[in-house]
């Protein structure tokens, strides 16, 4: 499938101009136009070249192709009709497209299909991992990696996000840099990585912001060979079964802190039996390292059902 604001133009160029213009079907002017008419014979650039034209009604300059460009960018670029199947735009990758999530989607929610769990968001469509990573397959075989809605609401400072791995058949890692500490985040299974997000590089709090769209981590494809990328993942209803279980469990966490505290840091940790956003903020460093243990291990399994 492709993008919804990719759209197709006829387009005309000249091949003898020094300079290549193109004059797109539509978007150009073209009233003053002398190359598809017997005006061309006056053109300079023709006379310079001294052609015969077989045509008199056109120049053999003139010529045609079939580009693409994106409807939702202010000063479009235009692009070869074949090099745009190549990227996202042509495919379901545009999904995760800024321009397009911006469009599309301004108020951030990204899909009808969108469950909420004590208001985090369970988009219905991706496949889980017990780390609190998701991974979107689409049916050509692209596929797109990123953290869940559990692991967003969580995070509050975050220094850095970093790429352990970046192309090639790998299991996907990143590393959180959270108020100066370094957590793995990796992928249990294999994926055909094509890129990392790097711009997350820049701008950190992007992850946690738009976890599910421009947050997104990784890009890649199935692996060509051994598992497919979403085997022993949670889907559907399970997944959100599962999210709730994480929810009490992360408020029996905050509770077993407070009480080794001795303070009364559960009113201030949780809003109404849910616990408040940027929790990592309000944590000791061994209450934070503690917390990544339980939910976020590389090694962490699903609970027993
Ligand atoms: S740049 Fe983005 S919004 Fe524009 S056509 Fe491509 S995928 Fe769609």
């Amino acid at each position: 499938m492709s993008c919804p604001f990719l759209r197709e133009a006829r387009a005309r160029s000249c091949q003898a101009a020094p300079l290549r213009k193109l004059i797109v079907e539509g978007r150009t002017d073209t009233s003053g136009e002398k190359c598809s008419s017997a005006g061309h014979q006056q053109c300079s650039i023709f006379v310079e070249q001294r052609a015969i034209s077989e045509d008199p009604g056109r120049c053999p300059f003139l010529h045609e192709s079939l580009m693409q460009y994106c409807a939702a960018q202010s000063v479009p670029k235009m692009v070869p009709y074949s090099e745009s199947q190549l990227g996202k735009c042509g495919s379901d990758s545009f999904e995760y497209c800024e321009t397009y999530l911006q469009m599309a989607h301004p108020n951030g929610s990204h899909a009808a299909d969108e469950w909420q769990v004590e208001g985090i968001p369970v988009p219905s469509k991706l496949y889980y991992t017990a780390n609190h990573m998701w991974i979107d397959t689409h049916e050509s075989g692209a596929c797109h990696i990123g953290i869940d809605g559990f692991l967003a609401r969580l995070i509050g400072r975050l220094d850095g996000v970093n790429f352990a791995t970046q192309r090639g058949v790998n299991r996907p890692s990143a590393v959180l840099n959270l108020h100066g500490a370094d957590w793995p985040l990796v992928f249990p299974n294999q994926v055909l990585i094509s890129s990392a997000n790097l711009y997350l590089r820049g701008n950190p709090a992007r992850l946690a912001a738009d976890p599910y769209g421009s947050g997104y981590l990784f890009e890649g494809w199935e692996p060509p060979s051994g598992s497919p990328s979403r085997h022993g993942l949670m889907h559907g209803r399970q997944a959100i079964h599962w999210i709730r279980q994480e929810v009490s469990r992360l408020s029996e966490f905050v509770q077993q802190c407070a009480s080794r505290r001795g303070t009364g840091l559960d009113s201030t940790l949780c809003d109404g039996g849910t616990c408040v956003p940027g929790l990592l903020d309000h944590l000791t460093r061994d209450e934070m390292f503690r917390l990544l243990h339980e939910f976020f291990d590389p090694h962490a399994a699903w609970p027993a059902q």
